[in-house]
């Protein structure tokens, strides 16, 4: 099988290891993948930083009670959580960092701050 640097795909000689025709090459293709990664995880941080501060504001007292539409009118995305909690009778708390909620009936949610 020709092999083909990953960066430029121009033919490669030497080594059966070696993956690129150049340090150039190596170098550009590195950077890419770092940047692409970079990005994702800035994404992500964002939509918690994101989340966490809509549940820290709506529940400013450590406990209370909000709608499903409220929270998404808010902009908060259910996706995006740090842990889960299950207690022993079986409720799953979601937490982002310190601030959680807890799936009621009828679309509401119990919003929590866990205590440190
Ligand atoms: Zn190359």
């Amino acid at each position: 099988m020709q092999r083909q640097c990953l960066e430029c795909g121009d033919k490669l000689i030497g080594r059966v290891d070696k993956k690129f025709c150049s340090d150039a090459c190596r170098n550009t293709y590195n950077n890419r993948l770092n940047k692409d990664s970079k990005n994702l995880v800035r994404n992500v941080n964002n939509r918690l930083r994101k989340n966490y501060r809509i549940l820290e504001q709506l529940n400013p007292n450590q406990k209370t009670k909000v709608s499903r539409s409220k929270l998404i009118e808010k902009g908060f995305d259910f996706n995006y959580i740090t842990t889960l909690y299950t207690t022993k009778v079986g409720k799953t708390y979601y937490f982002v960092y310190d601030q959680g909620y807890l799936p009621l009936e009828d679309d509401y949610f119990a919003l929590v701050k866990r205590e440190n």
